[in-house]
């Protein structure tokens, strides 16, 4: 089971090994601390599972691997301005590793050129519950950081900009961060009232 293992599954190339620099930056961290504070994002303890990222001019801004949200600065945040697929190698500019999840963003933007914001959480709710809230589902569960996972999202965003990863969590894309924040409310009311 080696697809299981916790931890990159890429080769990261540091163009420049400094804090990318974007005036929504605030807004990333800010909207990952909110759905933190939602419990859309629990830490296990090696870090907060899930993964927020805004596109820019010359690719996307990632949340890292492997950290706490809370804790989360300027300083964390990753820029991806190349991705390889076959390869599995990456190009970044920043101090840490973008999250595993880089892989599924990369193929989103570059599939659907209207979207500019992906938040991706485990929300544990709604993962348990997405036939009962008829909200879009892959069919299997696929190991996190792989090409097939990525396929089997792409599928079904067609069906919806809010979908579930089967066992795994959810996706939310907009075209703007504002906007994917704004649907993933609307789920997260839809939810209380139904409890
Ligand atoms: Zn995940």
């Amino acid at each position: 089971m080696t697809e299981e293992y916790v931890g990159v599954k890429f080769a990261t190339k540091f163009v420049k090994k400094e804090k990318p620099i974007n005036k929504n930056n605030e807004n990333l961290i800010a909207y990952s601390k909110k759905l933190y504070s939602l419990n859309m994002m629990p830490d296990y303890g090696l870090g907060s599972s899930g993964n927020l990222s805004f596109r820019t001019e010359k690719g996307f801004i990632i949340t890292p691997t492997a950290t706490h949200t809370n804790n989360m600065s300027e300083d964390d945040l990753v820029e991806v301005l190349k991705v390889d697929l076959k390869k599995r190698k990456i190009k970044v500019i920043g101090i840490k590793k973008p999250s595993s999840e880089c892989f599924m963003h990369w193929m989103i933007y570059n599939k659907m050129p209207e979207i500019n914001a992906i938040f991706h959480g485990h929300w544990e709710k709604v993962i348990k519950n997405a036939k009962r809230y008829k909200i879009p589902s892959t069919e299997k569960e696929l190991p996190y950081g792989t090409k097939k996972l990525g396929n089997s999202v792409l599928d079904i965003l067609e069906k919806g900009k809010f979908i579930i990863m089967k066992n795994h969590g959810f996706v939310c894309v907009g075209k703007s961060m504002r906007e994917a924040h704004d649907d993933i409310v609307n789920i997260n009311n839809m939810v209380k009232f139904n409890f």
